[in-house]
């Protein structure tokens, strides 16, 4: 709590000194001697200041990477374009080239040393940390047991970094299942629970080390099973009271065996508290439903349920799949409908945490500024405590710094999604995240308006 407060007062004297063209109400309340204490409702997301910490190259990298990942051929052709620029460049050029744009700007690091110095800059600015291992596969990509358990290393190695450093606040993770657990099986376990349930508490077990049979798997898919709950085990025995380990979702023909493993992990780890979280995509016409679900089992089972609400990431391979398939489309049919189901979502958690604030947590994990405002507003008429800790915001790194930074000046809890790793490892990782979140890097124009601001007023101040 008093680290809060110091954050915010740090904040807010940054800011303050800062900042010439900042919103009339905050020039009135730094006169008057008071922090800024907007209300929700009155966020507009353009205060310069989150600019103003960014050096000159810094501004002009982003608007430059900004720039090429708004035209879409591009986007969708990065593969191919890298390709062809690491054999025109040779591999060494290339690396650096990519070092000093795309990786720079969305990628916190290769070591500790380099993440250690990204995070302490996040730090001052208030924000805190969501590390995330750039390691996911998919149908067709699966590695060995000893690969799997090469990613829990992994994994454990981005639990101690989370929780031992200065820069750790109430420090939080991103984990993908599927770099534990082999995609193919996910898939069948989705289709073998679709038609017989299997009890939480039958994982529950086979996490605490159990020879359990899993009724219609192969041995085989069972050895590996049990295996892969171990190594979740693993990582969540790391991470209680320390680190919250958020589990993403992925694609529909998975996310039942993700839900599964995810709610079995909460069941085990979330009597005192939410260390386990899993994600609900509002995008899907079924989440609302999961999520109604989610919330009676956690409820029945006497665990916290913790929840990251995202719009979801996958929309066009799914559209893709379902009419390859024959199948309807899971996704719902337009923009406008993912929004209201996200809001709508939103608005049902919130009533939940403002009852039961020990019941449930959620991180607001969007750039849509309209969802945030709609969240900060919901939170202040509820009169749940921004403290607490039982309500935070999240967007990745790099992204929508204006949005981050406007809610972490007014006390909320702030995640940047923060991937690290070599160039060579995190380039995957950021193709595919550009590629599904085309939608997004259109859409930022007013970010780029902002940088742009503010590289001309840096220019206008050198010319004088
Ligand atoms: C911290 C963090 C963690 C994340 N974790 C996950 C995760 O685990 N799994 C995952 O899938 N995603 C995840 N995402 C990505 C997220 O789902 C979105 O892709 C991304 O944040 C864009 O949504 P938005 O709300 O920020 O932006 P907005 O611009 O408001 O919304 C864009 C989104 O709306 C939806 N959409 C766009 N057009 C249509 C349409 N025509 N019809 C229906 N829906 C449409 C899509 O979901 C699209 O991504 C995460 C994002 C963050 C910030």
């Amino acid at each position: 709590m008093t680290c809060t407060r110091m954050c915010s007062s740090r904040l807010y004297l940054l800011s303050t000194r800062l900042m010439s063209t900042a919103a009339p109400r905050i020039v009135q309340a730094a006169a008057a001697g008071k922090p800024p204490n907007l209300l929700a409702a009155s966020f507009t997301f353009e205060d310069p200041s989150a600019f103003r910490v960014k050096s000159l190259r810094e501004l002009c990298r982003a608007l430059l990477v900004f720039r090429f990942c708004s035209f879409p051929v591009l986007v969708n052709n990065c593969n191919k374009l890298m390709s062809a620029a690491r054999s025109i460049l040779g591999r060494r050029v290339f690396s650096s080239l990519m070092r000093s744009t795309v990786y720079a700007q969305f990628v916190a690091g290769e070591n500790e040393k380099e993440i250690s110095e990204s995070m302490e800059k996040m730090s001052t600015l208030g924000l805190r940390p969501m590390l995330a291992v750039p390691i996911e596969e998919d149908l067709g990509e699966s590695t060995g047991e000893k690969r799997y358990d090469e990613n829990m290393d992994a994994m454990l190695e981005c639990v101690r970094m989370s929780h031992s450093n200065a820069w750790s606040k109430d420090p939080m993770m991103q984990l993908k299942v599927t770099a534990l657990l082999s995609p193919e099986l996910c898939v069948k376990l989705t289709k073998v629970i679709s038609k017989q349930a299997y009890e939480l508490d039958l994982l529950v077990r086979a996490m605490d080390g159990e020879e359990v049979k899993f009724p219609s798997l192969e041995e085989s898919e069972a050895a590996h099973f049990r295996c892969s709950l171990r190594r979740l085990n693993r990582i969540a025995e790391a991470s209680v009271n320390k680190v919250r380990v958020l589990v993403d979702a992925e694609y529909t023909y998975m996310n039942p065996a993700l839900s599964l493993v995810s709610m079995a992990m909460m069941k085990k780890f979330n009597k005192d508290g939410a260390w386990i979280w899993y994600t609900f995509q509002c995008y899907l016409k079924e989440t609302r439903t999961l999520l109604l679900e989610a919330i009676s089992r956690s409820r029945e089972g006497g665990f916290c349920l913790g929840v990251k609400l995202v719009r979801g990431a996958y929309m066009d391979k799914e559209r893709k799949l379902a009419a390859k398939e024959g199948r309807p489309d899971p996704v719902q049919d337009c923009w406008e409908d993912t929004n209201d189901n996200y809001n709508s979502l939103l608005e049902v958690l919130l009533r939940h945490i403002a009852e039961d604030p020990q019941g449930y947590r959620i991180i607001v994990a969007t750039h849509n500024e309209e969802s945030v405002r709609r969240a900060a507003e919901w939170v202040e008429e509820l009169g749940i405590d921004k403290a607490s800790g039982s309500v935070c915001f999240g967007q990745l790194l790099g992204m929508c710094d204006h949005v981050s930074l406007t809610l972490a000046k007014e006390g909320y809890a702030v995640y940047k999604s923060v991937p690290y790793g070599s160039v060579d490892d995190t380039l995957p990782y950021l193709v595919r995240r550009a590629q599904e979140n085309q939608t997004v890097l259109k859409g930022i124009r007013k970010e780029r308006d902002l940088l742009r601001k503010e590289l001309h007023r840096r220019l206008m101040l050198r010319g004088r």
